[in-house]
């Protein structure tokens, strides 16, 4: 690749979003990391080198999106790639659920995508170019006891980008998604052991994902090698949604 292009990546500063940037910027994307761990983008800069900058974003404050997309857009244009992959659960059962676990996960996980999309649509929809990439999860196509909020707040994404793909392709702006299964990082790490093992055991490959598995398939649908695909929703989950 020899032309500049930059991606923007949400929750950047680790897990999944750091596997995706560090991929992104080994095929020559500059990466805007986005996050709000300011310390840990830090560190991840420092490892990955110059392609990654890091930006404070919270994706849930309207007036941050904007204010972070208007410096990546004037310091490091174009910006031809999204990955909206900041994401968080509040996991319990419905009857132990409460309202703000609720509203925390959708507002993160769905509003996020939303805002930030929205910015940054704009840019792509001048340029006529973008590849736009939502991280779901297995279990918005397969449920979860105890994620309600999660699950429907990745069943969402999956809708936005079915949507977005139809509304945004005259533009040649491309939306998919991709659906993880159980991934190696903080966000698994805390599971018991004896739960991790049952996840495990659950999956047709025998092993939870790596966050470089979901960084090789985020890589490959902002490229130009798949510019035929649009709308998708691809799991990365060793067969468990099979
Ligand atoms: P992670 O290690 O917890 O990383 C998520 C990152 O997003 C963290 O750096 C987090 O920062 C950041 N973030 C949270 N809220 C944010 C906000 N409002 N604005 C900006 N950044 C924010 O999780 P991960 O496992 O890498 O997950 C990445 C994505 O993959 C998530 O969308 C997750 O739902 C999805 N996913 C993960 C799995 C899995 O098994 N790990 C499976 C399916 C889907 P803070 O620490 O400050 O919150």
């Amino acid at each position: 690749m020899t032309d500049p292009r930059t991606a923007v990546v949400t929750g950047a500063a680790r897990g999944i979003g750091l596997a995706v940037s560090r991929r992104l910027a080994a095929d020559g994307w500059t990466v805007a990391a986005c996050d709000m761990l300011d310390e840990q983008l830090a560190a991840s800069a420092k490892e990955v080198g110059p392609l990654y900058r890091p930006f404070h974003m919270d994706v849930t404050d309207e007036a941050d999106v904007n204010a972070a997309c208007e410096r990546i857009l004037a310091e490091n244009p174009p910006v031809l790639g999204l990955v909206n992959n900041a994401g968080i659960t509040r996991d319990s059962l419905l009857m132990r659920m409460d309202a703000e676990a609720w509203r925390k996960v959708l507002t993160v996980n769905l509003t996020g995508a939303f805002l930030v999309t929205k910015t940054l649509s704009k840019t792509m929809m001048r340029q006529k170019a973008g590849s736009i990439v939502n991280i779901s999860s297995v279990v918005a196509l397969v449920g979860s006891a105890g994620q309600a909020n999660y699950a429907a707040s990745k069943a969402g994404l999956i809708g936005f980008t079915k949507s977005l793909a139809r509304e945004l392709a005259p533009r040649n702006i491309r939306v998919n998604a991709i659906a993880p299964g159980f991934i190696e990082t903080e966000m698994t790490l805390n599971l018991p052991e004896e739960v991790r093992r049952g996840y495990a055991e659950r999956i047709p490959l025998g092993r939870m994902g790596r966050p470089e598995d979901v960084a090789e398939l985020a890589a490959f649908l902002l490229g130009d090698a798949s510019c035929y695909l649009n709308g998708t929703v691809i799991p990365v989950d060793g067969g468990l949604s099979t």
